[in-house]
């Protein structure tokens, strides 16, 4: 029996990258796609040796098209931290507006089953919490964080339309801040700065008084969710992430304490419309995919430590702006 053929945007992304290795594995042939923007090909260059990968160079935002079957298609190409918004705002609403138009419509040709890459942004500085699927969200969206959570709301959006209008196959994981190894080193989200600060010596930026909260999640339990999620037949948005909530301030100090420096945490200004609060309810995801997260913070925060302290110095002083400065 020939493989299933899966299609994978931002293939060469963390998150990406790591579904790409998740699916290879599953015995699937893997069609990669992304732009390099923020993306980077040493995350997926162990598969070009492979037959069943392959990867186009390519803008998911222009016309997309891929020969022969294909039974799945993962958009998980954007940019996802919120210097990038800021950096490059317009390819961010395109990637989440015209780039899913695009796999939904090869999707439609392909009778392929589609999952997006929706994000806890779209419940903006919630109102409520922990946050629910059921909760619609507070998004400023004239705010720097707008043309991301913006995009996100229109991609699903689209995405439900044509799970109604058309009977497509839809998937839709909202996903909860989410660390591991492959995350961009200076794509300035709190742990890749505080580790890289921490390793080159520098006091960790703790932006404002440190009391707001994030709930991290170990990049493998993500992973194990959306797996699970694209083979269940629940088309309603799914939270994944872990619900174990900390503040920035206490996350720092575990960093502190793990990488065994002696740096304090410097008080920098809180960014505008930054979330107070974050942690998701997975009551759905439990109930619905049999999933919750396995890993302990302590367990993987060590492996993503050892992940950064492996590359190389021009690596950790690489900045992650090369590309479109
Ligand atoms: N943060 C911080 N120092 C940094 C980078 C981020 O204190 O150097 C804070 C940021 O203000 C936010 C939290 O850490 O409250 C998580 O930020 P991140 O950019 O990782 O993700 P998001 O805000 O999208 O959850």
């Amino acid at each position: 029996m020939s493989k299933k053929r899966v299609l994978i945007t931002g293939a060469a992304g963390f998150l990406g990258s790591h579904l790409c290795d998740r699916f290879i594995k599953e015995d699937y042939h893997v069609i990669g796609m992304d732009n390099l923007i923020t993306g980077d090909l040493k995350n997926i260059e162990h598969l070009f040796k492979l037959e069943s990968f392959e990867f186009y160079h390519h803008d998911v935002s222009k016309f997309i098209y891929v020969s022969g079957q294909l039974d799945y298609i993962l958009h998980f190409a954007s940019p996802a931290s919120p210097i990038d918004y800021l950096k490059i705002p317009i390819q961010t609403l395109k990637v989440g507006s015209l780039g899913i138009h695009n796999c939904l419509g090869l999707a439609k040709e392909k009778g392929a089953r589609v999952l997006i890459a929706s994000t806890s942004e779209v419940y903006g500085d919630p109102l409520v919490h922990p946050q629910t699927e059921e909760y619609w969200g507070n998004v400023n969206p004239v705010g720097p964080r707008g043309v991301y959570d913006e995009a996100k709301r229109f991609q699903e959006a689209i995405t439900m339309a044509y799970h109604t209008y058309h009977g497509l196959e839809t998937r839709i994981v909202r996903i909860f801040n989410t660390y591991g190894p492959r995350m961009r080193l200076n794509d300035g989200r709190v742990l890749p700065a505080f580790i890289g600060q921490a390793l080159r010596g520098e006091d960790l930026t703790m932006f404002g008084d440190g009391s707001q909260t994030r709930s991290f999640c170990y990049v493998d339990d993500l992973i194990e969710g959306i797996y699970r999620l694209l083979l269940s037949d629940y088309a309603q948005p799914v939270n994944i992430g872990n619900p174990n909530e900390i503040t920035i301030k206490d996350f720092g100090e575990e960093i502190i304490k793990l990488t065994g420096t002696n740096q304090k945490l410097v008080s920098k200004p809180l960014p505008k419309d930054d979330p107070k609060q974050r942690k998701p309810d997975i009551t759905k995801a439990k109930e619905i995919l049999g999933w919750e997260p396995k890993v302990s913070r302590a367990d993987g925060l060590k492996i993503t430590y050892d992940y950064f302290k492996s590359l190389s110095p021009e690596e950790l002083k690489k900045s992650a702006y090369h590309k479109f400065d």
